[in-house]
């Protein structure tokens, strides 16, 4: 059901069908020239027929979007992009550093499946996991439409739609080239996934993330937190006002994960996937055993982010023979 978020802005969460988020939010800023959409949901029927619906609903249609701006490359904010771009003509705006990523992720994945299976194997996935594990994102090739940006962004651009100027907050960590737009004036904030109010979003290193994604996601933590918003209007779940709160909470989780990780790292030398299968996911000590490939692997990556971190911080040392990167303590 879409409803007013900020004078002016709509927000339309669109279905994601057996992803325990629910769904995605899409957000219609209003002008006399149209309507600008942040971000479109997957490329599936469903998402799409609630798009129009909820754009029926405050009068408007598909051929109204003049700009489409997608804050970051995964598919429930890029999916439809391609599609409504077709449909409406419009402008697609994207992240220079997600949009280069757009190729070896959705056009040629066989070869992204086989630079991730190798380091995956390197971070000690077992060899009868390796394959599940390595392709088990790729499901989600149905879910996109491929199409390359219109407009690059790199930060500090001002986008302006109706009564608003939205400045571009580059805030990587979730995705290298995620970024918030603020308005100053009225202190609203789109936050896309780099702060959600009831999931701590996921930071994981991957073959062609930034050597250090977690301290890019601590860092752009710091750089939103004192900024003066009237709401926070997130990629996922209702509006929220308590930005600076909701930061230090994210900062705390991750701090209390490098804790568990070395608690679980103990007084071994061994790899990232030895650590993931001891840590607590879900909620429970037997929640890795009952992961899916997919979970798996986002487990993994997350774990390998959190370790290498530590390991640039002097906190673990790194060592890498025989084909296998391992972790230990350093004191
Ligand atoms: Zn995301
Ligand atoms: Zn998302």
């Amino acid at each position: 059901m879409i409803e007013q978020a900020a004078p002016g802005i709509y927000r339309l969460p669109l279905p994601l069908l057996d992803n325990p988020l629910g769904s995605v939010n899409a957000y219609v800023v209003e002008s006399d020239n149209g309507i600008m959409l942040v971000d479109c949901g997957w490329d599936t029927p469903d998402a799409y027929a609630a798009l129009v619906a909820g754009l029926a609903a405050i009068g408007r249609a598909i051929t109204d979007i003049r700009a489409i701006v997608v804050t970051h490359i995964h598919p429930d904010h890029f999916g439809l992009a391609a599609r409504l771009v077709t449909e409406s003509h419009a402008l697609e705006l994207m992240h220079r550093r997600d949009a280069v990523l757009i190729g070896g992720r959705y056009e040629e994945a066989e070869g992204m499946v086989a630079a991730m299976e190798r380091w995956l194997g390197a971070h000690g996935v077992p060899d009868d996991e390796l394959r599940a594990t390595a392709e088990a994102s790729l499901w989600m090739l149905s879910l996109v439409g491929i199409r390359k940006p219109d407009v690059l962004l790199t930060g500090g651009e001002t986008i302006n739609r109706g009564a608003y100027a939205f400045e571009v907050i580059p805030t990587p960590g979730h995705s290298d080239g995620l970024f918030c737009l603020y308005d100053r004036a009225s202190g609203v904030l789109l936050a896309s996934d780099h702060v959600l109010q009831h999931v701590s979003p996921h930071v994981g290193m991957h073959v062609r993330s930034s050597a250090d994604p977690v301290q890019d996601y601590l860092d752009a933590l710091r750089l939103v937190r004192d900024l003066p918003v009237s709401v926070v209007l997130p990629g996922h779940g209702a509006p929220f006002h308590d930005l600076a709160g909701r930061v230090d909470e994210l900062v705390r989780r991750h701090d209390e994960r490098f804790a568990e990780m070395l608690r679980a790292l103990g007084d071994d030398e061994t790899t990232a996937y030895t650590v993931a299968g001891r840590l607590v996911w879900r909620g429970s000590a037997e929640g890795w055993r009952d992961l899916t490939p997919f979970q798996r692997r986002m487990a993994v990556t997350e774990t390998v982010a959190h370790l290498e971190h530590l390991a640039r911080r002097g906190r673990l040392s790194r060592s890498s023979a025989g084909g296998f990167v391992r972790y230990r303590r350093a004191d």
